[in-house]
């Protein structure tokens, strides 16, 4: 997945460019910026490859999500549906505008399971947030009827799956809203930065404003902009614009990188017995960041992770035991660890979620194991690892 590990000179001559001029910041400066305009040139380019009228550069993945929620309005009290298996960024987002995150189960996408998500909607409910992890997308068809039947919103948190597509649509453009993440793991890096597409025209001059302490940017005196509504500061910089402007030009080089790597492991691990992959949504089509599989047991799950990384295998995630990806781990969601009083309704709203029942979603994240698709692989090194993953879950299973 990560676009750090082809990085080179096109990366060097676009932060060049930005050095050259001083201008480090992404709105004014006209004289002085010798006609680079590094963010809009990289928003250019990602509604392009994403086929959405709008893109709004942000500061960080994290960002882009707090930021869609309140360019669609959501705030205090709003509930929004998440799945239990994510990075703690989709609860954040939530919290940050002083929403309810509600966990949700997943199933064998390992994303959002739409039966669940129908069940856990209430008057209060206004956005499904599904989160493609790994690569892979969430039923978007399903969830897209079930938010078009209660009037809720659906916004994609593709920021693991960018480049993958659903129905011959990106993924983040299927929803009213999606986002990426452009941080220093990520399939395209930026080092910190994020961006949310869109459609709907109100949704993303909301989101230019509000990423700038609600400027509305009308005329070329930063001074004498307008403030219709409340904002705050999520802006990305030029410098980190200019890293992602050249990463993103390589996109669908990087991705059919993965895609060759993928394959290999893929095929090798195909015949196994009792081998599981991960269901693609039909019509999906996945980034090949990840190879993700499910063993027959949690037991046996975790000895071939230990196994794996004992023969050398690097980059074998087992999410069930991670303290980031899912919710048994996230004492601070569960106990609310806060530094500050939460708001009101958040403090009633919020689920109890130490008696939440997520055995469903136990049952597929506690078997399964994903392996990261690394860009800088030699086709040896590809082979020889298949090889070694065959023996190792063969052993096993
Ligand atoms: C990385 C990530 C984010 C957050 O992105 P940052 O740029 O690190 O803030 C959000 N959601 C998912 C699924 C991610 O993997």
């Amino acid at each position: 997945m990560p676009g750090f590990e082809l990085f080179g000179e096109q990366e060097k001559k676009e932060v060049q460019d930005v050095l050259d001029s001083g201008v480090l910041m992404r709105y004014g400066f006209d004289n002085m910026r010798n006609g680079h305009w590094k963010t809009k040139e990289l928003e250019a380019a990602i509604t392009r490859r994403m086929q959405t009228k709008h893109a709004q550069l942000l500061s960080s993945g994290t960002a882009a999500l707090t930021v869609a929620l309140a360019s669609a309005g959501i705030g205090a009290g709003d509930e929004v549906i998440i799945p239990t298996f994510t990075f703690v960024a989709s609860f954040e987002s939530i919290l940050a505008i002083g929403a309810v995150p509600i966990l949700v189960d997943i199933n064998d996408t390992l994303t959002l399971d739409p039966v669940a998500v129908k069940q856990a909607i209430t008057k209060n409910t206004k956005v499904v947030m599904p989160v493609h992890m790994c690569g892979s997308m969430a039923d978007l068809l399903a969830l897209k009827t079930i938010c078009d039947e209660h009037g809720l919103l659906l916004l994609e948190d593709a920021c693991q799956a960018i480049g993958a597509s659903y129905e011959g649509k990106p993924v983040g453009s299927y929803g009213d809203l999606g986002c990426f993440s452009f941080d220093a793991v990520k399939t395209i890096t930026c080092g910190e930065g994020g961006a949310l597409i869109t459609n709907n025209k109100k949704y993303y001059i909301n989101a230019d404003h509000y990423s700038d302490h609600g400027h509305d940017h009308v005329g070329k005196d930063r001074g004498a902009e307008g403030h219709p509504f409340l904002g705050y500061n999520y802006r990305i910089s030029e410098l980190n614009a200019a890293v992602g402007l050249a990463q993103f030009k390589r996109l669908d080089e990087f991705l059919s990188i993965q895609e060759h790597n993928y394959s290999i492991l893929r095929n090798a691990l195909e015949p196994i017995e009792g081998l599981v992959f991960r269901k693609v949504p039909a019509g999906g089509i996945e980034n090949y960041s990840f190879l993700s599989f499910f063993l027959p047991d949690e037991e046996k799950a975790k000895v071939a992770q230990i196994a794996l990384t004992e023969a050398g295998i690097d980059g074998c995630f087992y999410w069930y035991d991670n303290n980031w990806h899912y919710y048994r781990k996230w004492e601070h969601l569960i106990n609310r660890d806060s530094l500050g009083k939460l708001p009101n309704e958040v403090i009633k709203q919020l689920p109890d979620f130490k008696k939440a029942d997520f055995s469903k979603s136990d049952y597929w994240v506690g078997r399964n194991i994903s392996c990261l698709i690394k860009l800088s692989w030699s086709e040896a090194e590809v082979n020889e690892r298949a090889g070694k993953m065959v023996v190792v879950l063969n052993k096993i299973l």
